[in-house]
């Protein structure tokens, strides 16, 4: 007899139901703490992963930087280069980059700095263009490797056989005018050709070295971001000179 309404057995799965609903409510309250905690876990996981950088192996000083530069260099030299992992970096590295070195290179094909450090993708932040020289444009991405991806060392990687040093050499002395934008370099470049004519010795090679030592210089005076991370030591500024036939690179600077 249903107390209810005084009639039998027509809802005879009354008390199951009323267990069913209050079963219910307490699986989805046991389901709502933990998912809650999950919940929260996760905010938890997330704010981690925001501050661990991608790559703690990369958090290091500027003499390390430099360190882990040579010594990739001298594998490269080697042809004992690394077999990188691209599948699973490009996974780890989706959420954010922290490179261990920035480096100022020309933009010629043959030098290719990733290659010639035996470096993982994530592991180097390059700014290039012909010539290797700071310009606005290049300083502000610079500070950016600086300011925010906090970058150690930065390496202005010049090379042997310029075409663009070259070029303003050229220019230079036969007087002539470059078509396009290309006189935009004989201007960024002049300064050191002209610090080395009539010195003796090759005046292209000289000339690649004096530009490389001048923009070493430029950056490491570079206001007001660059130049005060140099003067808190959280940053070096140092150049050298990839020789095209072995791939090495020499220090200048
Ligand atoms: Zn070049």
């Amino acid at each position: 007899m249903c107390e209810s309404c005084g009639r039998q057995l027509h809802h005879p799965l009354a008390p199951s139901r009323r267990k069913f609903i209050l079963g219910a409510a307490a699986v989805g309250l046991a389901f709502t703490n933990p998912a809650t905690a999950r919940g929260k876990k996760k905010e938890e996981d997330d704010d981690e992963k925001k501050k661990k950088p991608p790559k703690p192996e990369n958090v290091i000083s500027p003499d390390a930087s430099l360190k882990r530069l040579m010594d990739g260099n001298a594998r490269y030299v080697g042809g004992v280069a690394r077999r990188h992992d691209f599948k699973h970096e490009r996974e780890a590295l989706a959420g954010g980059q922290n490179p261990f070195a920035g480096i100022l290179s020309c933009a010629d094909s043959r030098i290719a700095p990733e290659y010639a450090f035996d470096s993982a993708r994530g592991d180097l932040f390059v700014c290039r263009l012909a010539g290797n020289f700071a310009n606005d444009d290049s300083i502000a991405s610079l500070e950016y490797g600086v300011a925010v991806l906090n970058v150690p060392l930065i390496l202005v990687l010049g090379h042997d056989a310029c075409g663009a040093v070259d070029a303003t050499i050229k220019s230079l002395k036969d007087n002539t005018t470059l078509p396009g934008h290309l006189p935009s370099l004989v201007t960024a470049l002049s300064p050191a050709v002209k610090a080395v004519s009539g010195k003796g010795g090759d005046v292209l090679d000289n000339a690649i070295r004096q530009n490389v030592i001048d923009n070493v210089a430029k950056l490491k005076s570079a206001t007001p971001i660059l130049s005060a991370a140099v003067e808190q030591n959280k940053l070096k500024v140092v150049g050298g000179i990839y020789r095209l036939k072995d791939g090495k690179v020499d220090m200048v600077a």
